[in-house]
């Protein structure tokens, strides 16, 4: 075989491992709805964790005064403040300060990563103008968004089951991260309440609710995935609890970990996980998310240039180097559209020291991003018909009108449009006429907005 030919047989038989016709997608989504079943019926009963998030009362709309939030992803953090009007005014401005982490603090210890936090809240509000008051005697409030699998104890308070998406602290894990945070604060002289901890899922599901009484569920797409939705507590069997009043709680799935024998795996998605901070775990995340679609396509790249000579001669050196290539950087390959897809060129010399590309290289590095990022987005879309069909929201009804409304947010999301897209036409693909009664929208910071409304409703002054 010529190194061309060679070149080619590996993209095609990435292609081959990476399909997804819907048929595979329709098995996912149904494995991906026992597993739920399986998750809500017993503790440790699935992979799917289906956390339960102690937020039994969706926003109104009426929500008023003064609230912070502080999110934590997996990149950058934000601390926000938002004024919430009540229902004659429920337009939300937040002002915010985004700060982002950095990576020794994600494998250091639980004190210097919870100091550097209260630090950063301690600033900003310092720095706040005077037109910022609370009533007399008032403590100020915060919503705490924290995206990563939490055991919650209470509204305001829940211990950590383990870490994901490239963090890795060691004693943190088992901690309640609200009491993490308060030790913090008070080392630093700063006082504030705590008074909901939040998953980013559970914090756009709730942003997404106080401005449209039809959302049902929310699904973030950025460094890692994840998802929420609104379940009738009497399916619950897990829940020893009382019966909320309104009947329903919502649960933050954690289906970055959902794992089934239908996913499409590669060698490259095999040795990823093999190599991560996490092997065995957050399969699905690690197909789908924006921490590994890039790292994917350099996996490819690297056994194309060592078998096939793909780059020359030799291997280009930077190209063994892990997660140098990110998303954002596969993104901007994939929507050039200039002749001489001069993108991809400025990429590959610029990232990996490799002048000159030929043309011809250029458009299989497009495809590439094409199959892996495709991939990703088709198995985003099963996710959420998965949750359709456990909610029996994924036909059309007799004679119903039923409206479903799932709120995305996340960088990948917001911005790698041909992912969105992709994700899109293939809900639409699988549901058919049924893909009229639901809108996909997008809640733009809706994580930290939603944390602060949570505290809002949860406040100690209600
Ligand atoms: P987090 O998930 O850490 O809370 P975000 O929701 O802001 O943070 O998502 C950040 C992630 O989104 C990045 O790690 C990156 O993978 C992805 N991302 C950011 N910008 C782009 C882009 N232009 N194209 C594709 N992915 C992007
Ligand atoms: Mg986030």
């Amino acid at each position: 075989l010529g190194k061309w030919a060679k070149a080619m047989a590996i993209i095609k038989e990435l292609e081959d491992k990476c399909g997804t016709p819907s048929a595979k997608l329709r098995q996912v989504a149904d494995a991906m709805d026992v597993e739920m079943h399986a998750g809500l019926a017993s503790e440790g009963g699935s992979k799917l964790k289906m956390l339960i998030s102690y937020v039994d009362n969706l926003p109104t709309g009426g929500e008023k005064g003064l609230f912070y939030a502080l999110d934590l992803g997996g990149t950058n953090f934000r601390v926000l403040r938002v004024q919430l009007g009540g229902s004659e005014n429920p337009v939300v401005k937040p002002e915010f300060k985004e700060v982002s982490i950095p990576p020794h603090l994600m494998v250091g210890s639980s004190e210097a990563l919870f100091d550097f936090i209260a630090a950063a809240l301690a600033k900003f509000v310092a720095t706040e103008g005077e037109d910022i008051c609370l009533p007399p005697g008032r403590q100020r409030e915060l919503g705490f968004t924290f995206s990563f699998p939490v055991r919650q104890l209470s509204i305001a308070s829940g211990t950590l089951i383990k870490w994901t998406k490239g963090f890795s602290i060691k004693d943190t894990v088992g901690q309640d991260v609200v009491g993490e945070l308060k030790k913090a604060m008070e080392r630093i002289g700063l006082d504030m309440c705590v008074a909901a901890l939040v998953n980013d899922t559970v914090g756009t599901l709730a942003g997404g609710r106080y401005n449209n009484p039809d959302v049902i569920a929310a699904v973030i797409l950025g460094t890692g995935t994840n998802a929420a939705y609104v379940e009738r507590a009497h399916a619950i069997p897990k829940w020893h609890g009382l019966l909320p009043k309104s009947g329903e709680m919502v649960i933050n799935m954690e289906w970055g970990n959902f794992r089934s024998s239908h996913l499409p795996l590669t060698e490259y998605d095999q040795s990823l996980d093999a190599d991560s901070l996490n092997p065995g775990e957050q399969i699905f995340e690690k197909l789908i998310s924006g921490m590994y679609l890039g790292e994917i396509v350099r996996r490819v790249l690297c056994r194309m240039a060592e078998e096939a000579g793909f780059f020359g001669d030799t291997v280009p050196s930077k190209l063994k180097i892990p997660f140098i290539l990110r998303t954002p950087d596969l993104s901007a390959m994939h929507h050039d559209t200039s002749s001489d897809l001069k993108v991809v060129g400025s990429k590959l010399k610029d990232i990996l020291e490799i002048p000159n590309s030929s043309l011809k290289v250029r458009k299989v590095i497009v495809k590439l991003c094409d199959i892996v990022a495709s991939r990703g987005a088709r198995l985003s879309a099963a996710g959420i018909l998965g949750i359709l069909k456990k909610l029996g929201r994924d036909t059309i009804k007799e004679g119903e009108k039923q409206k479903s409304v799932v709120a995305l947010d996340g960088g990948l999301f917001q911005h790698y449009t041909k992912f969105r897209n992709c994700m899109e036409s293939t809900l639409q693909e699988l549901l058919g006429d049924a893909y009229e009664n639901l809108s996909i929208i997008h809640s733009n910071d809706g994580s930290g907005i939603g944390a602060a409304i949570l505290a809002a409703s949860h406040s100690q002054y209600l």
